[in-house]
């Protein structure tokens, strides 16, 4: 099964993400866990990445896709994987085309306050996993006990400028795969359980 998740950041992408890669067996991609593995590390395509995400822009088309077609060439992605935050923009759409051909794409809706609300309040820990202040009362994960973090990009100022890109760069996707017959929206207004057992009758 191979699946691209879309939707505005904010909509749910990452815990979706962790519960559909792990239900459907496959390997879950995220092109910003990448990046932010990257900047841990202080590699140099972790501090050119940083000097766009701390911005709220996108990293350029050419290093994302070479980051995926790399990551998409291992054993672990044959019979299927995830894509979280990939692609982007068309051009990123378009490369990912040459590369392989994606089953369905699954496209978070979920209503720009709700998203503002979501991020201002999102605490992410190192291992990939994030929480929301209004019901997580500690500044650990409680699934692995690391100090959580506010993004860099999940300050205000930067945030806006993130839901701008996603309206002109990333929005069009949706129309792109929705030519190819393949796209099923699901509504990310809901808890996450919920929003779930969508995705999950919508993939079968
Ligand atoms: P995310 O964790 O998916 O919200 O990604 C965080 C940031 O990483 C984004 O705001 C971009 O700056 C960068 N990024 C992640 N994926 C991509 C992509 N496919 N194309 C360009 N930039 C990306």
């Amino acid at each position: 099964m191979k699946v691209i998740l879309l939707g505005a950041p904010g909509a749910g992408k990452g815990s979706q993400a962790t519960k559909i890669a792990e239900h459907y067996n496959i390997p879950h991609i995220s092109t910003g866990d990448a990046f932010r593995s990257n900047i841990a590390r202080g590699t140099e395509i972790g501090v050119y990445a940083k000097s766009f995400m701390d911005k709220g822009q996108l990293v350029p088309d050419d290093v994302v896709v070479k980051i995926v077609a790399e990551r998409l060439s291992h054993k672990d992605c044959e019979n299927g994987f995830l894509l979280d935050g990939f692609p982007r923009s068309i051009p990123q759409a378009e490369a990912l085309e040459k590369l392989t051909e994606v089953d369905a794409v699954v496209d978070i809706e979920v209503d720009f306050s709700v998203i503002t609300a979501r991020l201002t309040g999102r605490r992410t820990c190192p291992c990939g996993e994030s929480y929301h202040i209004s019901w997580l009362n500690s500044d650990t994960c409680p699934k692995c006990g690391q100090k959580l973090f506010i993004r860099d990009d999940d300050k205000e100022e930067t945030i806006k400028q993130r839901l701008d890109v996603y309206q002109k760069t990333t929005e069009p996707l949706v129309a792109f795969y929705e030519e190819r017959g393949v796209v099923k929206k699901i509504d990310g207004n809901r808890p996450i359980e919920e929003v779930f057992a969508s995705i999950k009758e919508a993939l079968g």
